[in-house]
């Protein structure tokens, strides 16, 4: 017998859920599903994301709501769109074989007409963020008195959004006698108040140890100094040629530089952040859920609700502030019963936070070594060997070429024919990393590399005042040229510049107080390589840039998915839609501008 029919699942609802791939229960609808088929008790459920909890509500929900009623019966709160339409898409699957089912998905950014018209038709389950419910209650446009389920959830990432009032003003729009139903991946105070506050006697369950982090997720860092951050993180990334991952930055302006670099390099890149408008993040996230991006580039806050499966791996490019973030982050791999890895570039000062998150995880971390650069090749050869085996072969097109091919290379041995095909791609990549160096360091900084790498040194000396530019190593530029490139358009002398921080995509410099001005006029309209030059107070919000500068970025990596592949054109036969190809082609020769920048 059908394990969920077993649970008390009616034969509709596994009926439409066998289509979707769900032959037995997960480990939270296991022990979930026959609590909640009861309908008698409020409900706390300590899970991560992605082990199955919308089934483990919403099976038992379809059971027990009355759908010759048109009137809100379940009201589910969740912390963003992309999640709020998630579950409601989920729950029309599950109920794809009951008749009049009717869910609603209410959420900001989108148009409340279309919302309240759907709500006015009459609908039994309403799924929305809280701000926009709110909204809606306010128009007094909606009747809760018929509910009789609530369910929260992610009720901690809610919470981190300050949610917390509007949780409260919409729980006091429901009826007493209803049942709550609390979601969370994680237990702060703040979660454990609102089960005190608004429950009775919840039926508490954990699936794995609390606060554990994914038992499927491999937990790994790499300790680097901060200046080769970035060319460590690449090669890490060319040493999984078939990743597919999200990379965390701590602020926009990494992601976007992050993201701005990688297309630069020719990867299948873009950022995820919240300066944009509700249809930039959903073109994102369309490709990324495609697959037309292999490195989603995100915030914490932006990358709350991605819901996508298959992530071989989450990247703390940046370590989170928050420990709790890291469960977060790295529960966005390794669902659904999948395995994932979650990696961390670390410099030796950050060696006590993974420490931290260990004790809060509950799981130890495997220092990793950076690979070597033949290891890389290595990796991509056979990379390239399996593309080989899975290439898609569009037999009618390619036949008519066939005899002319086959006689054209008919003075080549077998062995020849195989050698030279892999040498095509590969040669870039042996080019790329002919001298690369050994990036690892051995755990024990000396004054020297501190010094040296700068990253020790967060303020600015007596008088100067600490700015952030774009630009950094990657963009080929030493101090020296720096300096020079910062002198020449803010018209200013070098001896009005302080120290030089370059790292790998920006760089830090001092100038002196009074002649920042200067400088922010200086570079008001430049570009450099087209893309726009932007100049910040360190830690503050003041900048200047000219307009063209996301924009740029965006059309440029737009441009490489118009063309359905990477910078070279190509596609992969492996299974992926397309492939990076890497960040090769750039390095070996063909840099732009090198030395006309000044
Ligand atoms: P969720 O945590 O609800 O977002 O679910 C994560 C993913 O697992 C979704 O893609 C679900 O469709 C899938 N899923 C949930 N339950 C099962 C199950 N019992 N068997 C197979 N896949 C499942």
């Amino acid at each position: 017998m059908n394990p969920f029919l077993e649970l008390g699942i009616r034969h509709d609802i596994v009926n439409a859920i066998t289509e979707l791939g769900f032959e037995k229960p997960s480990p939270i609808q296991e022990k979930a599903i026959p609590v909640l088929l009861t309908g008698n008790d409020d409900f706390v459920g300590l899970a991560q994301t992605g082990t199955g909890k919308t089934a483990a509500f919403g099976l038992p929900l379809l059971e027990q709501l009355d759908f010759t009623v048109k009137q809100p019966q379940a009201l589910v709160l969740c912390p963003t769109r992309e999640l709020c339409l998630q579950i409601a898409r989920d729950l029309e699957k599950f109920a794809k074989f009951i008749d009049n089912v009717h869910v609603v998905a209410v959420y900001g950014g989108a148009n409340i007409s279309d919302q309240l018209r759907q709500i006015r038709r009459g609908v039994q389950i309403v799924v929305a963020t809280p701000g926009r419910m709110l909204d809606i209650i306010g128009r007094n446009a909606i009747d809760f008195s018929k509910v009789k389920y609530v369910v929260l959830d992610e009720a901690d990432e809610m919470l981190n959004m300050g949610f917390q009032e509007d949780i409260n003003n919409i729980l006091s729009e429901t009826p007493d006698y209803k049942k709550t139903w609390l979601f969370s991946a994680t237990m702060p105070k703040e979660v454990r108040r609102i089960a005190q506050n608004y429950m009775t006697d919840p039926v508490e369950l954990t699936v794995g140890t609390k606060n554990t982090g994914n038992a499927n997720i491999e937990h790994n860092y790499y300790m680097i100094k901060a200046k080769d951050k970035y060319a460590a993180f690449k090669r890490i990334v060319d040493y999984y040629p078939d990743i597919f991952g999200i990379v965390f930055c701590r602020t926009k302006i990494e992601t976007q530089e992050i993201a701005e670099a990688l297309i630069k390099d020719g990867y299948n890149a873009d950022s995820l952040h919240g300066d944009l408008s509700q249809q930039q993040r959903d073109k994102v996230m369309k490709r990324y859920r495609e697959r037309n991006l292999q490195l989603l580039i995100a915030t914490d806050v932006a990358a709350r609700g991605i819901d996508v499966n298959d992530v071989t791996h989450v990247i703390n490019y940046s370590l989170p502030d928050e420990t709790e973030n890291y469960t977060h982050r790295s529960g966005r791999t390794a669902r659904a019963g999948k395995t994932g890895i979650s990696i961390s570039l670390i410099n030796i000062k950050e060696m006590s936070k993974i420490r931290h998150i260990e004790k809060i995880i509950g799981k130890e971390f495997v220092r990793k070594q950076v690979p070597q650069g033949t290891e890389v090749c290595e990796k991509q050869l056979f990379a390239i060997v399996d593309n080989v085996h899975n290439v898609e072969v569009h037999e009618d097109q390619i036949n008519t070429f066939l005899p002319q091919i086959l006689e054209s290379l008919q003075d080549l041995t077998k062995e020849e024919v195989i050698k030279r095909f892999a040498s095509l791609e590969f040669n870039r990549f042996l080019n790329y990393y002919k001298n690369a160096p050994d990036l690892n360091i051995d755990g024990k900084e000396t004054k020297f590399d501190r010094e040296k790498d700068g990253s020790s040194r967060r303020t600015s000396s007596k008088g100067f005042t600490r700015l952030f530019i774009n630009l950094g190593s990657v963009d080929e530029f030493s101090r020296g040229e720096m300096l020079g490139f910062i002198c020449n358009n803010s018209k200013i002398s070098g001896k009005s510049i302080g120290k030089i921080d370059l790292k790998g995509v920006f760089t830090f410099f001092e100038v002196q107080d009074e002649e920042v001005e200067k400088v922010f006029q200086g570079f008001k309209e430049v570009e450099y390589n087209g893309r726009s030059v932007r100049i910040e107070v360190s830690g503050e919000g003041r900048s200047s840039s000219s307009s063209s500068d996301r924009g740029g970025r965006r059309r440029s990596s737009d441009r490489s998915s118009d063309r359905g592949g990477d910078r070279n054109g190509s596609r992969s036969g492996s299974g992926r839609k397309e492939r990076s190809g890497g960040g090769f082609k750039d390095f070996s020769g063909k840099r732009r501008e090198s030395k006309s920048r000044y």
